[in-house]
């Protein structure tokens, strides 16, 4: 091996104290495998009961966005989309605290405290990958105290300007995968994740991913036999895994086990490795 392969080794990706964003930080190589379960969560309609881009729509003009900004959803992506109603919002004098506030009153879904408190986190990691924005999965979890639980949040990074305005970038470019939004493929973050800490010496021997929209279907099809796929009950991931094995013939490999609260979740990990939950 070369020195330059070796240094490469020896580099280890960490979270920053931000979210969203990486850094690479010395760390000595561990020379055995450290098995570990890894769980990897959506956020809206996942961790949290709402979806919080919706949810900050409230702090506009009667509740109100206009068409023409809610129809970019469609032509240029979710992002551009609420970029604009953050310039909106702005525009009508919505204040950051005004924003944050109203993050504040999003809890968690039923169950998932109990979920992640009844995690052994010595031999459990979890992680979220979401298209929603860094300012307000940082405040929510803040705010519901749980922040530190997490070894990684993946989303697209956000942050207020020098006017208050809150400014949101696509999480990265991607036109690789075609199941996913050019600013996010959740599928390529879970992968890249996993390699990224196979190089810091610990290996996933399950890997469990929880989500609820269409867009949670491609890191679901990175899973393998042994894995673990968690669709929301009752909202459209069950239906699109569905369809695309039917029309595209995408079958996902990993067991299906749908929930409905994070008990469900916590049921079925107790079923599967009982040596992870806290005795
Ligand atoms: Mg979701
Ligand atoms: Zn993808």
């Amino acid at each position: 091996m070369n020195n330059e392969a070796l240094n490469r080794l020896r580099w280890r990706r960490s979270i920053c104290s931000s979210v969203g964003l990486l850094r690479l930080k010395a760390h000595p190589i561990q020379m055995s495998a450290c098995d570990k379960v890894l769980l990897a969560f959506d956020f809206d309609h996942t961790i949290i009961e709402v979806n919080s881009d919706y949810h900050v729509r409230k702090l506009a003009p009667g509740g109100v966005i206009p068409h023409e900004i809610v129809a970019l959803h469609s032509d240029e992506g979710w992002t551009k989309c609420m970029a604009e109603i953050f310039r909106y919002l702005h525009e009508n004098s919505v204040k950051p605290k005004d924003i944050l506030d109203c993050m504040s009153e999003v809890e968690f879904t039923s169950g998932m405290v109990e979920l992640f408190e009844n995690l052994n986190m010595e031999k459990v990691d979890i992680i979220i990958i979401s298209d929603a924005n860094s300012v307000f999965i940082d405040h929510i979890l803040e705010t519901n105290g749980r922040k530190n639980l997490f070894h990684s949040v993946f989303t697209n990074p956000a942050f207020f300007d020098e006017n208050g305005r809150l400014s949101l970038e696509g999480y990265h470019v991607q036109d690789h995968c075609t199941l996913s939004t050019k600013n996010l493929c959740k599928g390529q973050i879970l992968e890249d994740f996993i390699t990224a800490r196979r190089l810091d010496g610990i290996k996933y021997s399950l890997v469990g991913y929880i989500g609820d929209g269409m867009n949670d279907f491609c890191p679901g099809l990175k899973l393998s036999e042994v894995d673990l796929f968690f669709p929301r009950q009752g909202f459209s991931l069950v239906k699109y895994i569905q369809k695309m094995e039917t029309e595209q013939g995408l079958k996902v490999r990993a067991e299906l086990c749908l929930w409905n609260t994070g008990l469900d979740i916590l049921e079925k990990i107790k079923e599967k490795r009982p040596d992870v939950i806290k005795s």
